[in-house]
């Protein structure tokens, strides 16, 4: 789009996905499909690598040494590409010093990882809205599941009034889980002022910026939180590289997440002394590729902040309001509504009166050329709390590669299978 500065519109290209063509894998196009540019409306799930990301991976893949394993040339280059990428992404996240950045595979490895490194008597505190990554890794004897709440307000409320209820019997460390940008409504939480909450009550506080980190800063100095976790694959850079980073304490006292090579600096026949710093968490040959990429990523992402803002702003509206104005489209809220918006990244979840939401994809896919994704998303109990028992919905979400023809594509789509009726 025109509002896109040169070197945007260069990124962005880059993320594009246009399957146009089908070959028949040999090199020879025996089949030419011709299809309607491939609009991808799942960002959510999982977001194209950028060509400089991929541009990243492959030197990596063609140097090929052992990270922190090797005296050799290609061992030495690609441990201080990795080294570089931690320092890039602690610069990312807005680190501030006693942290580490730790690579993980996504961030479920990360939220499991911090869960291994819980204190024995910490109680954790999760709304019930998170996805499965942010809800399920916690020992369920030791964790608070707080109700969806209806607003930002509300949220706030919630965590203080149950941080009050712990702390009149108990001084134990506490950790409250926050969910940067909601998987299932695209809608931001109020980070900071929930850390605060969590801070004033003793507590300490993570965010699952799985969904934020692809479109918004990330600032855990600013936030005043205490780790933040994120993947890879859904901001532009391969799957299986993720990060846990935050507060060294925590991660320094426990034990390795996998007791291995790396893990360990010293062995012997009775005694094990663990490394020290992120190699702790890190047994085994890390993912270079993965946490070199992730980094590339970052490094564009936060190159272009406000740009990318400002075009997911302007195609979001497009869905949102094109979609809300369509009698019988109901779209999902959990801290706002369709009256009141909270701001958010660019998902959109919606329903279709009399359309199976399996059906609307299908026919989104099929007939339009548009991938979305249906179901529950991961969040089983949010899905069950707002839509009803085992309902699902349709999720359109935006990214970089997502342009506004894409976007009254989808409203054209959905406009159309309401005027077909059920
Ligand atoms: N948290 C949120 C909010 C997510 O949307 C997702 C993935 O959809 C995850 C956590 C888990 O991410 P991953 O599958 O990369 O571990």
């Amino acid at each position: 789009p025109k509002s896109l500065p040169a070197s945007l519109s260069a990124v962005r290209a880059s993320a594009r996905a246009t399957p146009a063509t089908v070959s028949d894998g040999v090199g020879v196009p025996t089949l030419h499909h011709t299809v309607v540019e491939f609009a991808n409306l799942d960002h959510g799930a999982t977001a194209p690598a950028l060509v400089g990301v991929a541009e990243a991976a492959e030197r990596i893949l063609r140097t090929y040494g052992s990270v922190h394993r090797g005296a050799g040339y290609a061992s030495r280059l690609t441990t201080s590409w990795f080294e570089e990428a931690r320092s890039e992404v602690a610069h990312f996240v807005g680190l501030g010093k006693d942290s580490h950045v730790v690579f993980t595979r996504n961030t479920t490895d990360a939220l499991a990882l911090l869960a291994h490194v819980l204190p024995d008597n910490a109680q954790v505190f999760v709304f019930e809205s998170a996805h499965h990554a942010a809800l399920l890794p916690w020992p369920a004897e030791r964790t608070t599941r707080l109700s969806v709440p209806s607003s930002p307000e509300a949220a706030i409320a919630t965590v203080d009034a149950a941080l009050s209820r712990f702390r009149a019997t108990s001084d134990a460390p506490a950790l409250v889980v926050i969910t940067g940008a909601c998987n299932v409504t695209g809608e931001i939480w109020p980070i900071g002022e929930l850390a605060a909450v969590a801070r004033s009550h003793g507590a300490r506080s993570v965010v699952d910026a799985a969904q934020l980190a692809p479109h918004r800063v990330i600032d855990v100095a600013a936030w005043g939180v205490d780790y933040v976790a994120f993947s890879g694959h859904k901001m532009y850079a391969p799957y299986g590289a993720g990060v846990l980073a935050g507060r060294a304490d925590w991660l320094d006292a426990a034990d390795p997440y996998l007791p291995a090579g790396g893990a360990s600096k010293r062995v012997t026949t009775d005694d094990v002394v663990w490394s020290e710093g992120p190699a702790r968490h890190e047994g085994g040959t890390p993912n270079a590729v993965g946490a070199i990429a992730l980094a590339a990523a970052a490094a564009k992402l936060r190159a272009h902040r406000h740009a990318i803002e400002n075009h997911e702003h302007r195609v979001h509206g497009i869905i949102r309001d094109g979609l809300s104005a369509l009698p019988g489209v109901q779209i999902l809220h959990v801290l706002g509504s369709d009256e009141e918006p909270v701001d958010g990244v660019g998902v959109t979840t919606f329903t279709v009166d009399g359309y199976d939401p399996t059906l609307v994809a299908q026919v989104l896919a099929d007939e339009h050329g548009i991938a979305v994704r249906d179901g529950r998303f991961c969040a089983h109990l949010l899905c069950d709390e707002r839509l009803g028992k085992g309902a699902t919905a349709v999720r359109a979400s935006i990214g970089l590669a997502t342009t506004v023809e894409h976007a009254h594509r989808l409203v054209a789509a959905v406009r159309a299978l309401v005027e077909r009726g059920p």
